[in-house]
């Protein structure tokens, strides 16, 4: 449609338009704690995902992506800058995000593009660099939310139904009132699957049948420094990280008197593993429920796209801010640099650019996504985003000096689930992580918002991805993996100049 425009445009701007209209819309589609292997094409064997896999099957899956720093509003800021946390400015869950400062939106917005964001902001300030937006307040809310749009900030209105309807709606709506003669750039970000993991009501009754467990659900985490300790106060109650099915109680009393009937006749009388694995059923019941109506949601779009004749001329890419864990380690939720919560499902489509069917396994972040963005639109990228355009990966023409390790920093000290300030580095085969335990920021002096004071546990742990792709041994201390310590800390601070990071903590100390 855009092309017919271009030809039938007056001859002068037409030389500006032919450059202009040659580029594809870019639909980035996020949902909100998604692991990968709650996605059919990830193969992890828990749902089917049709919609979200056609992306896959007609283009192309990232199997080793990963986000900087596991945590909601921090990932996003990471998403929309290119840029780590100490440089976007926003660490934790309380900062603010600086609107002001050069993102994606504002660079292609100003080259052209019709950009919108849909659904889950969750930055604080208002959104800038969009010609329109609906975002929900906050983490809103899973059943009739309220919605912020361009003009009316801060004001909401109520769009009454299930939230990720809701969301696919306004998406819709942006998609259908867009100006003709304009690539789009729009961000369609879900709530779900979020916790506390809030169903619609229709899909209640599936995944009733088994589901498959993580063969470490069940692990003793008392010889983990890491893992040992991590509990949540809740409502006055110290609760384990691993125990999600207490937290709901609590926190969906009020909402779900009937469901909490149903979970309590569940687990009654059980206790020790057999308590877990009941508990580890309706967590998996929950949230491959929301699941579901995200990637429902996503084929009204893809259907879209194909009605309209705009797939072949649209990039999509799906991902999620962070990952999740799925009952490894017996936990849910989210923050450290394990694999489960550090990897991100990366899906990207676009018919004659990416070839259909492939996987890459080369070692990209979230970091990279406004760069990847601006290099499809045709735009520069800036020298101070910090990630790199992974376009020519997804096009199957990978550069010879990719980068061979990410570098990841979580900054919340024990802020939830008692889960200690930790920065690492991964490579294709290890993975080192020193927890730090420390509020303290950049400076060394101001403890970053939100973050609590140390209780003193500094440590390390080192995994041979290769050999234990679950992290269930920690090698770190044993003479033969002395050297590949001595390495992997070489290239940990070598990144931590690379990105201009702090001094604090020194990691060059055994
Ligand atoms: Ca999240």
């Amino acid at each position: 449609m855009r092309r017919r425009f271009t030809l039938a445009a007056a001859v002068l701007p037409a030389l500006a338009l032919a450059a202009a209209d040659d580029r594809p819309n870019i639909l980035f589609v996020m949902s909100d704690d998604h692991a990968a292997p709650a996605i059919g094409a990830y193969g992890g064997g828990l749902i089917q995902t049709p919609n979200i896999d056609r992306l896959a099957a007609e283009g192309v899956r990232f199997d080793n992506a990963f986000c900087t720093n596991s945590i909601c509003t921090p990932s996003r800021a990471v998403v929309l800058t290119g840029k780590h946390s100490h440089r976007n400015g926003v660490f934790t869950l309380s900062d603010v995000f600086d609107g002001s400062q050069q993102t994606v939106a504002r660079l292609l917005q100003a080259a052209g593009y019709h950009t919108g964001v849909v659904g889950k902001w969750h930055l604080k300030s208002a959104p800038a660099g969009f010609d329109e937006y609906a975002v929900l307040p906050g983490q809103g809310l899973y059943y009739d939310p309220q919605i912020r749009r361009k003009g009316a900030w801060p004001e909401t209105e109520t769009h009454p139904g299930y939230v990720t309807d809701v969301i696919t709606d306004l998406a819709l709506e942006f998609l259908r009132e867009r100006p003709a003669g304009k690539p789009f750039f729009l961000m369609y970000h879900h709530k779900a699957p979020h916790d506390v993991f809030v169903p619609k009501r229709e899909h209640r009754g599936l995944f009733a049948g088994p589901i498959p467990e993580p063969r470490n659900l069940l692990e003793d985490r008392r010889n983990r420094r890491a893992l040992r300790d991590t509990t949540e106060e809740v409502g006055g109650k110290h609760l384990a990280y691993g125990n999600p099915a207490w937290r709901w109680f609590l926190e969906r009393v009020r909402y779900e008197p009937e469901e909490i009937d149903r979970w309590e006749r569940e687990l009654a009388g059980l206790a020790g593993d057999r308590l877990k694995r009941a508990q580890y059923r309706i967590y998996m019941r929950r949230y491959l429920q929301c699941v579901y109506a995200i990637d429902e949601n996503l084929g009204r779009v893809l259907d879209y796209l194909d009605r309209e004749n705009l797939a072949a001329d649209t990039v999509v890419i799906y991902t999620s801010d962070q990952g999740f864990f799925l009952g490894e380690h017996g936990l849910y939720d989210k923050r450290f640099m394990y694999e489960e919560t550090l990897r991100i499902p990366l899906l990207a489509r676009a018919p004659g650019r990416i070839p259909a069917g492939s996987v890459s396994s080369a070692l990209v972040q979230n970091l990279d996504f406004a760069p990847s963005m601006l290099d499809w639109a045709g735009a520069a990228i800036p020298e101070a985003m910090q990630g790199r355009s992974f376009r020519s990966i997804a096009e199957g023409r990978p550069p010879g000096d990719w980068r061979s390790a990410i570098y990841y920093r979580y900054w919340m000290n024990r802020a939830h689930f008692n889960v200690p300030a930790h920065l690492g580095v991964r490579t294709d085969r290890y993975k080192l992580i020193y927890f730090y335990d420390d509020p303290r920021g950049s400076d060394g002096k101001t403890p970053v918002a939100g973050a609590r004071a140390n209780v003193g546990e500094r440590f390390w742990e080192l995994y041979d991805l290769k050999e234990d792709p679950r992290e269930m041994r920690n090698l770190y201390g044993q003479e033969a993996y002395g050297p590949i310590a001595a390495q992997l800390k070489e290239r940990l601070n070598a990144l931590r100049e690379e990105y201009g990071d702090a001094a604090f903590p020194a990691t060059a100390s055994p």
